[in-house]
């Protein structure tokens, strides 16, 4: 049976190769997905503290318990300013602050006034625990959804989180029911072997939910970039042409193809400028994209032309919509400083026949635009 001196130093020697682990992400990652510096960096400091505490007894106290249980608690505050960085969240600093510098005095102050081990360790699992209830609440609030599934990472962080601050819960009301003395701190007790095992295993599991997170948060942001455009975070060009593959060999009712081309957008480029220009192109697709369905996915098909796959609408409904979205951009100019620059599409419209391949398809909405734009711009044309 392993003694707690060992689970400690097993410990110390895990923590700092998961410091490594999430430290040998490339910095590019590490910039941009919140989280992974804290969690790396809490890994660490949990590195040393518990090789502090493994050497109680042949290093001074200072060190062994009063410097050992700042850095525990410092690195407890890591793993939360490391989610709420990773969620995105304002930090907690100050509160944070507050919260360890009363902690450590409280402590100190029952290791030098006071020898009350029991309360010292109390105090340690009652901010610990609190700080992993956070950390845990976050998770279970933030966690994405897929299909109202909630992903494996956050469940794993979830349950793993909780059952420390169950541990952490059960320690408080042993330390207080069975005070002891700080002389028994590593005494191979079976509470103390149970307490420092589940402790270890649990503190590794936390930090292997970090890297299943990141990895997972990764993931999602590369599929995202793969399938979106980046300026105006409409779907890429490759995603709509696949969807609209899969919903043409579907064989689940009509589908039907719009194609929309800002009107005269040269000019825009020309006399505001191609930044503007820019920002003319997010204006059209947010203008869109408010009164569009998730399931009626809209695309840039290049340059200032776009493209939108309705699913199961026949040709006369394909056109109703196509008419709302015209009169709704053309009813949103863009502003750009004072002045209010109305925008127009064109728009060509058409709807598979039985047999018909995408690219048949397309050329016919295209002959449509076209005849939109020979007949005046700012128009509906179906083909
Ligand atoms: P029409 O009414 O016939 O469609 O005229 P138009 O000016 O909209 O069409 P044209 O094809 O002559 O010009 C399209 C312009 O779109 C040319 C190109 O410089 C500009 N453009 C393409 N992609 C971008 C982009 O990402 N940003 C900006 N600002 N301009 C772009
Ligand atoms: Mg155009
Ligand atoms: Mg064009």
């Amino acid at each position: 049976m392993l003694d707690p001196r060992s689970i400690i130093f097993i410990l110390a020697a895990l923590s700092l190769l998961m410091s490594f682990v999430l430290f040998a992400m490339p910095a590019s990652i590490r910039e941009r997905i919140g989280g992974a510096r804290h969690w790396s960096l809490a890994m660490l400091v949990l590195a040393g503290a518990s090789s502090l505490y493994g050497l109680r007894g042949i290093i001074p106290d200072l060190l062994s318990m009063t410097v050992a249980n700042i850095a525990s608690l410092a690195s407890v505050a890591m793993i939360y300013s490391g989610s709420r960085a990773f969620f995105g969240l304002r930090p907690r600093n100050g509160l944070l602050a507050l919260g360890l510098i009363s902690a450590c005095l409280i402590m100190t102050l029952c290791t030098y006034v006071v020898d009350l081990f029991s309360v010292r360790v109390a105090i340690f699992s009652l901010v610990s625990g609190f700080l992993l209830l956070l950390y845990g609440l976050d998770v279970t609030r933030l966690r994405p959804r897929q299909a109202g599934r909630t992903s494996f990472p956050y469940l794993f962080t979830a349950v793993t989180v909780f059952f420390d601050v169950l541990v952490s819960g059960l320690r408080i009301i042993n330390a207080i029911s069975f005070p002891a003395t700080g002389s028994e701190f590593l005494a191979p007790t079976p509470i103390n072997i149970l307490y420092f095992s589940t402790h270890s295993l649990l503190a590794i599991c936390i930090s292997v939910g970090f890297i299943l997170m990141l990895n997972e948060r990764l993931h999602a942001m590369l599929e995202h970039q793969l399938s979106h455009d980046a300026l105006t975070n409409a779907y890429s060009r490759t995603m709509l042409i696949d969807m609209s593959q899969r919903a043409l060999t579907a064989d689940r009712g009509p589908v039907s193809l719009l194609l929309l081309d800002i009107d005269h957008f040269k000019q825009v480029n020309d006399t505001l400028g191609h930044q503007a220009g820019d920002a003319v192109l997010r204006h059209v697709v947010d203008t869109l994209s408010s009164s569009l369905r998730p399931d009626e996915p809209l695309g840039r098909y290049g340059g200032e032309e776009f493209i939108l796959l309705l699913r199961d609408t026949t040709a006369s409904q394909a056109l109703l919509v196509a008419e709302r979205l015209r009169a709704q951009v053309a009813n949103t100019p863009y502003k750009h400083g004072d002045e209010a620059r109305p925008i127009t599409l064109s728009i060509g419209c058409a709807t598979a026949n039985p047999g018909e391949n995408l690219e048949q398809l397309l050329h016919r909405a295209d002959a449509a635009l076209y005849r939109a734009k020979r007949a005046g711009r700012n128009l509906v044309a179906q083909g």
